[in-house]
């Protein structure tokens, strides 16, 4: 297979790279190698590897900026289909509407929103993660959503055949949306669509969302963010704080002492550490208040994971 995909790679000039750490390709810092990393650039490679990795039975896996991603210490036997800054294009047309490559990043689409006097963006601005992540989730933060602002998405399956969906079919809710069923479609592109506004009050609502993100979450350590998913009448934060458990630790995991939602790394947590402070936090939450907590990041690499 290692011949193979160095053909296709060669043929669409991809860069394909061999046992790769996933901890510094992820934001937690956390994880093994993956067999293969390849820098996707096009629909076309994009659409040929999909396809030989389908015929082939190979496990292949979508990464965006790996911020929603806790893997495993073993790390991932298949192929990364990585889509970042080589698929991150942002197209302006119609004066308030945006046709993003899936790997470009909300905070340069916030950027380039904010020069094109736009707004819409300033609440998402800080999610550190890419669009085509983002719609995967139905990212949101601040009462805005991926769900307020996305007119359609193009995708293409693993046949590389490519599709367009609007957003009323992307059946999006609270991290969920089509992709969240269909794990095999890989999203290529996201259109958006903001107003016009005043350029001063774009800039003061994007620096107060980031001022607000630094005061309140723990950015100098490694994380995934909130490490679970809001319960549904309360809040993960809310129920861990009131259980005591701010800066309990496993190994270098901790619940961070300044934000309960996020486990961070406190330098060398391994996958198994956060897994086994998740389920303590997990089973006293239970205990004490009877909320069930489940996992926000994807699991990669193992069991009931991908
Ligand atoms: C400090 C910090 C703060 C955060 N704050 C927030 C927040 O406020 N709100 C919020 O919602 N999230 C937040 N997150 C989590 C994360 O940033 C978001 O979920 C983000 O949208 C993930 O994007 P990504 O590109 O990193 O996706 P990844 O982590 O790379 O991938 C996540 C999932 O999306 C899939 N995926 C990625 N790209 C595609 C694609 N093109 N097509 C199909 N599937 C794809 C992957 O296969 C994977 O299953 C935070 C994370 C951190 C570290």
């Amino acid at each position: 297979m290692n011949r193979e995909l160095q053909e296709i790679c060669h043929a669409y000039q991809m860069q394909l790279q061999e046992n790769i750490s996933l901890a510094s390709h992820t934001t937690f810092h956390i994880g093994g190698n993956a067999d293969f990393w390849i820098e996707i650039n096009s629909i076309q490679g994009l659409g040929k590897l999909l396809q030989f990795c389908h015929e082939k039975k190979i496990n292949y896996f979508i990464m965006g900026r790996g911020s929603n991603i806790l893997v495993s210490d073993k790390g991932y036997q298949g192929v990364i289909l990585h889509l970042g800054n080589c698929f991150s294009e942002i197209k302006i047309h119609d004066e308030i509407i945006l046709t993003c490559q899936a790997g470009a990043m909300l905070s340069n689409i916030a950027k380039f929103a904010m020069e094109h006097h736009l707004t819409g963006m300033e609440a998402l601005s800080g999610i550190p993660g890419t669009v085509g992540g983002a719609l995967y989730m139905n990212a949101g933060a601040y009462g805005s959503e991926m769900k307020d602002i996305v007119t359609e998405c193009s995708y293409i399956d693993n046949s590389g055949k490519e599709y367009c969906l609007k957003n009323k079919d992307l059946d999006l809710s609270y991290r969920h949306s089509f992709f969240t069923e269909h794990t095999g479609a890989v999203i290529t592109s996201v259109t958006i669509c903001l107003q016009k506004g005043n350029p001063e009050e774009i800039a003061e609502k994007y620096a107060d969302f980031a001022q607000r993100r630094k005061s309140k979450q723990p950015l100098n350590y490694p994380s995934a963010g909130s490490t679970f998913k809001r319960p549904k009448g309360s809040y993960a934060s809310k129920l861990i704080d009131e259980c005591g458990l701010k800066g309990y630790q496993i190994g270098e995991a901790q619940v961070s002492e300044k934000h309960a939602g996020f486990v961070i790394n406190k330098g060398h947590a391994t996958c198994q550490d956060v897994l086994d402070l998740c389920q303590h936090v997990h089973d006293v939450v239970l205990q004490k208040t009877g909320y069930l907590l489940e996992l926000e990041p994807v699991l990669l690499g193992m069991q009931g994971g991908k």
